[in-house]
């Protein structure tokens, strides 16, 4: 972004040139002139000789610097601003959301085990169709 660079140049320029002024003894009235990137100021020492005060002069230079740093800079609070919304709402959008995005999807249940059972006397293992223990006749569960 070339031009805002440009901008904070001109905005520095700007407030350089409005301090100068009301700092500068001598220059009881001011002359704004040039084109329209070189802004050339002229002093006079005489109050009337200029068309600004230095008072006017001065402020307008601080008051167009001050303006224009914020112009160039604008850009950069909206995105301050836009950053702190989305990552309040991306906080508050994944503390919501965590929960289920981190947990895996429902597992579906895991088939039934190949029933085994053991005759609860002797304890030999039974095939599933048995209903009763081959080896002591005690009734499957
Ligand atoms: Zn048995």
């Amino acid at each position: 972004m070339i031009w805002r660079i440009l901008l904070v140049i001109g905005a520095l320029t700007f407030l350089a040139n409005g301090c100068s002024i009301l700092s500068d003894e001598d220059c009881n009235s001011v002359d704004i002139g040039g084109q329209r990137r070189a802004i050339s100021v002229t002093c006079h020492r005489s109050p009337n000789a200029g068309e600004f005060s230095q008072g006017t002069a001065g402020t307008l230079g601080i008051v167009i610097g001050l303006g224009m740093i914020t112009l160039a800079a604008w850009p950069l609070i909206q995105n301050a601003r836009y950053n702190r919304q989305s990552n309040y709402v991306g906080s508050t959008y994944s503390s919501y959301t965590s929960p289920r995005t981190e947990q895996p999807p429902p597992n579906p249940p895991p088939p039934p085990p190949p029933k085994t059972n053991v005759c609860s006397s002797c304890e030999r293992r039974l095939e599933g169709h048995e209903k009763f223990c081959g080896h002591c006749g005690t009734k499957t569960t």
